[in-house]
């Protein structure tokens, strides 16, 4: 693909990305420009186009950073890179506001055995599993589940009470196979290679199943409403911003049927990432997403929202 534009990391870094022009990740077609972003939530500098594909209804970024150049796009500052366990009341808004609630809708279609969870970064999903719970006696009893970890590099701690493979899902294959569940929590959209990703879980899947992927929703109400500085697009580390069609097409190539698509848990945290981001978009320099006082003033609106089924993002649930 022939480079155009030029990126830089941040100011004080003066080393010149080259930019790349790509196709629609399902079908390669050109698509058509739609506008140009830049990076609102980590403040790097750079220009990226957000293009269309009429044909799959998927948005991708082009000019894009070069797989070889992204990782100087992940700074420590980033925030799902960040230790979310900063204090024990904030571990435990996000245990009971997020992991607990994550592990109830993988727990719908698959009540135990193994399962690998891609982008584990400090490992509070795979933890949360670990974890038992009660359940009604009229929902199928749950078995053991047996877990491992991948992620780019272990961000839990010292006590690894799993497997971990260091490595990219959407490149190596990890080495296991017969697993019951594989997750992906908002990692789809960071891949070069969704193609492979998808081959790489049909291939250590036992045959009935099921991988869950969980993206922003391009038809949810925060995205219509905010525009192009909705956080569900995070240039330039999102690369794409799927639609359930495009979904279908990659998911069908690589073995898989859709079978259900939820809404995702729908955080406080999300959405004052969203407002931080609006903001920043602005010129204001804001941390809204660190307040556990804005994020409990709004668990009742967010409530309302997950309960109207228009939560920012979507899990969609295939099975092999
Ligand atoms: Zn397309």
């Amino acid at each position: 693909m022939p480079a155009t534009g030029a990126a830089r990391k941040s100011e004080s870094d003066q080393t010149e990305v080259q930019m790349e022009t790509v196709g629609c990740p399902v079908c390669a077609s050109p698509g058509e420009h739609r506008f140009a972003q830049r990076d609102f939530f980590c403040g790097l500098a750079g220009e990226f186009g957000q293009r269309y594909c009429t044909e799959c209804q998927v948005y991708f970024l082009s000019p894009r950073v070069p797989e070889s150049a992204i990782g100087g796009y992940y700074p420590a500052s980033y925030v799902p890179y960040q230790e979310p366990g900063r204090t024990l009341v904030h571990r435990l808004a996000d245990t009971l506001g997020l992991t607990f609630r994550r592990r109830r809708i993988v727990e719908k279609f698959v009540t135990g055995g193994k399962l690998l969870d891609v982008g584990s970064g400090n490992g509070a999903f795979l933890r949360s599993l670990l974890v038992p719970i009660h359940r009604r006696p009229s929902r199928p009893p749950t078995q053991p589940w047996t877990l491992h970890a991948m992620d780019l590099s272990w961000h839990g701690g010292p006590d690894l009470p799993f497997p971990f493979h260091e490595g990219r899902f959407d490149d190596d294959q990890p080495p296991m196979s017969g697993m019951d569940a594989v997750t992906l929590w908002h990692v789809f959209e960071h891949l070069y290679h969704p193609r492979r990703a998808l081959q790489n879980a049909a291939a250590i899947l036992r045959p009935g199943g099921f991988l869950f992927l969980a993206i922003p929703d391009l038809h949810s109400l925060e995205a219509q409403f905010l525009g192009k500085y909705w956080v569900g697009w995070d240039p330039p580390r999102h690369l794409a911003t799927y639609s359930p069609k495009g979904l279908q097409i990659l998911l069908q190539e690589a073995g898989f049927r859709l079978v259900a698509s939820v809404p995702d848990v729908c955080t406080g945290e999300l959405f004052l990432l969203n407002a931080d981001f609006f903001l920043r978009a602005r010129g204001f320099n804001t941390r809204l997403h660190g307040s556990l006082v804005a994020r409990a003033l709004l668990s009742p609106f967010m409530f309302l929202l997950a309960r109207l089924g228009l939560a920012p993002a979507k899990v969609y649930v295939a099975q092999k």
